[in-house]
Parts: structure tokens; C-alpha cells; sequence
């Protein structure tokens, strides 16, 4: 295959890439290794900022359709008192608020739009294996597919493949390490209509239930490395453990399982150079993002906006984009993903367990006092966790 840009990864920051190049008319291979975008490990928070350029897309209508909740404010649940830390009812965009949709409706949504640009591709079972490199340059990459093995040639390579990138690490790029807060462990329980759960509550853990109609899909975040302690300790402790923080749903508890949790370790790192001659990393393959405050996705799509407006124009004229174009992407979005990284390590690692047997209502970060008498506060914080550090427009 040959494409003017390849993007390898079919996660929100690639195909958001795909879809912006595509219609400015860049040719464009996005790679996806799954079959589908099917997989319940990802988060489901869609914010205002991701929100505001599918307004300027001139699809917010369409997409508002699709089955979503709205969470105008974000509050926490600790030790029986409510803390809301971020307000989102004073920002000026379309949407106020953070919708809660599974991440599939979000991707298929982006792969449905991106399908009426000619020069858009998606190829699903499409592994990236190795990179093409000739003469120093990344020319392109080489992928297992059903078919066997396919070589794709592009003027870009841009490794959108999440937090393990492959793409990544075959181009050399080392990232900077920082210790995670935690691992999740994630399920479902069934819901009803009277069910009275908090978003988030501490105390033994922390536990956050998120509605998906007929279920509640349930992050319980444990230390990381934690999860062989707590299998251990076994089953009856562990469903004690999420009916102590949801006691709503104690009469549920004995469906969990360990077949059907999941766990997730959780990975932060960024990268200290996000480019060599012919690639380019964004997203979590740039800088993997902790699930806290849930905008590692909204900050991968901002990576993918500022790509292709500044990439896009130079692509579509048949140009190669060199080191320092390159350069100009990480330039413009490395300071948002760092600021973001130390939030979610400094202000919000106080929320989560530093062991199995501590209770988290017991080290509240110091700034929630703030937080429960100064709205100004709430509704700053609701514009970094709404908006991010730098929010991009998509460029005409
Ligand atoms: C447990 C957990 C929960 C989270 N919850 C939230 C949340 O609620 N809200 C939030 O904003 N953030 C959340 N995050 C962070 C968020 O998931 C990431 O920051 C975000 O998904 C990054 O998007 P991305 O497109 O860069 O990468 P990803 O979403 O990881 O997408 C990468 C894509 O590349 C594909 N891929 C990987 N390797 C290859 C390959 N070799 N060839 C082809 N395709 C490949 C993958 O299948 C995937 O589709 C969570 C993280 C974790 C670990």
C-alpha cells in the first residue's frame, strides 16, 4: 500500500488524526490491529473540549444523538461528604459538560465520518509490526494482517498506539518513566432504576461507577502491583470491599468474579523526543496517561488536531514534513500533556489507595477543602479538566 501519512492505532488520537487529514484531503491509511472498536477497557469520558470540535465539525447534533449521559460537574464522594472539584456550567462552548459514552460509539462515530472522504482508509486486523526505515527515514511500516503481511509506504508514519506503542519503540524513542498510583480493576454489575451510586467514592479503595443504562461499568483502582495481594486475600473480601463502597449494591456483589474483572495496569510515561525523520507519536504513545480526572483521551485528540493543522497543508501539497515540522507538534502540545501528567501524579494521587488496607477518605488532597468553599476554584478546575492547557480549533 502507499498513503501519504500512515497512522498505526485506531484509538481517539488516530483516528482523529485520520479523519482531520482526510479531509483536508491528505491520503490516509489508519492501521487498527482489532476487528472492531468493541473492548470495554477504554474510558468512556467525552469532554467539553472533544465536544466543541465535533460542534465545529458541524456534527454535534448527529453525534448528541447517540446514548450518552451528562455529568455538568464532577463530584467525589469522600468519607459521606461530596466534594465537587470541577464546574463545567460556566464554560462557553456548546456542551457544558462531560458526556459519558462508550468509547466504541465515539470511534465508530469517527470511522463513519471519516468514511465519506475518498481519501480515507481504515484497515481493522492490521498489526504494525516492524518500521521501514531507509537511509535514517521512517518510509513506512510493515503490518500483519489477515492477508499476510502488507508494507505500507508513507511520507508519515504517525504511532498512534497507545500506551505499550510498538511504533515507538521500534523507532528507538525511549520514554520517561514516572510510578503509576494505581491498577484498575474493572466490571459490570446490573443496574436499576432506583440505584443511588456515586460517580466516585473513597474510603477502602476507590470506586467509580459509571451508568451505561442497564449497568454499571465499575473501575475499583487498587496500588499498583496490588492485584496478586488481593486475589489472595480472596473473593468474599474483595465483593465486601466494592459493597462497602457502594453499598447499593450489596445484593449484586456475588455475581463478581475473577473471570469477569479485568485488570488493567495503569502506565505513565512520556517521551522526551516524540519524532525522528519520518514519524511522528502522539497520544499515549507520546505520553501515556493515567485514567485520573479521565483526559487522556480528550488530550490525545488535542494532539491530533494540532497534527493535522500543522502537518495537514504540508502533506496535501505532496510535501514531506521534516524534523522540524515535526518539532513544531511536540512544541505546541508538549507542555499541556506534561502539565496534565503532573495534576494527575500530584493533585489527584491523594484519591487513590497507597495500599490495600488504607482508607482514602483519610488523605484527602489538602486542596478539596478549597474546593468545598470557593466556586471560583470549582469552575477554574472545571475549565483545566474541561478544556485542557492549550485547547485547540480545528484549523479551516
Ligand atoms: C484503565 C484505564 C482507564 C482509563 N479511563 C479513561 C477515561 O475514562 N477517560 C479518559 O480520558 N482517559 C482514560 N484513560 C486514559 C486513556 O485511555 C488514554 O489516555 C487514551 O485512550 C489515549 O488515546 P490514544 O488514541 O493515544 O491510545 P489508545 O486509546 O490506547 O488507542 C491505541 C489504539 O492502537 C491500537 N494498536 C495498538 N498497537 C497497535 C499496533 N501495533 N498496530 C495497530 N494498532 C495498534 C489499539 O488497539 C488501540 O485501538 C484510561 C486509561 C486506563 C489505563
Amino acid at each position: 500500500m502507499r498513503a501519504q501519512c500512515c497512522v498505526v492505532g485506531g484509538g481517539p488520537a488516530g483516528m482523529m488524526a485520520g479523519l482531520l487529514l482526510a479531509r483536508q484531503g491528505v491520503e490516509v491509511v489508519v492501521l487498527e490491529k482489532h476487528a472492531d472498536f468493541l473492548r470495554d477497557f477504554r474510558g468512556d469520558t467525552v469532554h467539553p473540549s472533544t465536544l466543541e470540535l465535533i460542534a465545529e465539525l458541524g456534527w454535534i447534533e448527529e453525534f448528541l444523538n447517540l446514548p450518552h449521559s451528562k455529568m455538568p460537574q464532577v463530584t467525589v464522594n469522600m468519607g459521606g461528604r461530596d466534594v465537587t472539584f470541577a464546574d463545567f456550567s460556566r464554560l462557553n462552548v456548546h456542551c457544558p459538560y462531560i458526556a459519558f459514552m462508550p468509547q466504541w460509539d465515539v470511534l465508530d462515530f469517527l470511522a463513519g465520518k471519516a468514511a465519506a472522504y475518498p481519501t480515507f482508509r481504515l484497515q481493522h486486523r492490521a498489526q504494525a509490526t516492524q518500521l521501514l526505515i531507509e537511509q535514517g527515514r521512517v518510509t513506512g511500516v510493515l503490518a500483519d494482517t489477515e492477508d499476510g503481511p502488507v508494507e505500507v509506504r508513507a511520507d508519515l508514519v504517525i504511532g498512534a498506539d497507545g500506551r505499550h506503542s510498538t511504533v515507538r519503540a521500534r523507532a528507538g524513542l525511549s520514554p520517561v518513566s514516572a510510578s503509576p498510583p494505581m491498577d484498575v480493576l474493572w466490571f459490570h454489575l446490573p443496574r436499576r432504576p432506583q440505584d443511588r451510586v456515586p460517580f466516585f467514592q473513597g474510603g477502602k479503595g476507590a470506586l467509580i461507577s459509571i451508568d451505561r443504562g442497564d449497568y454499571w461499568q465499575i473501575a475499583y483502582t487498587i496500588p499498583a502491583n496490588a492485584f496478586g495481594e488481593l486475589k489472595t486475600a480472596g473473593l468474599p473480601a474483595f465483593r465486601d470491599r466494592v459493597a462497602q463502597l457502594a453499598p447499593a449494591l450489596h445484593d449484586r456483589v456475588d455475581q463478581i468474579d475473577w473471570e469477569t474483572v479485568h485488570h488493567l495496569s495503569v502506565r505513565v510515561d512520556r517521551l522526551p523526543q516524540w519524532h525522528r525523520p519520518g514519524l511522528l507519536c502522539i497520544g499515549d504513545a507520546a505520553h501515556a496517561m493515567s485514567p485520573a480526572g479521565g483526559v487522556g483521551i480528550n488530550l490525545a485528540v488535542q494532539d491530533a488536531v494540532a497534527t493535522a493543522n500543522l502537518l495537514g497543508p504540508l502533506l496535501a501539497r505532496g510535501g514531506k514534513p521534516e524534523a522540524a515540522d515535526l518539532a513544531r507538534v511536540q512544541s505546541r502540545r508538549e507542555r499541556a500533556a506534561r502539565v496534565t501528567q503532573a495534576f494527575q501524579l500530584g493533585i489527584l494521587r491523594d484519591l487513590y489507595p497507597k495500599n490495600l488496607s488504607d482508607d482514602t477518605t483519610q488523605h484527602v488532597p489538602p486542596i478539596f477543602a478549597a474546593f468545598r468553599m470557593l466556586p471560583p476554584l470549582r469552575h477554574l478546575m472545571g475549565r483545566f479538566v474541561g478544556m485542557g492547557v492549550r485547547p485547540e480549533r480545528i484549523s479551516a
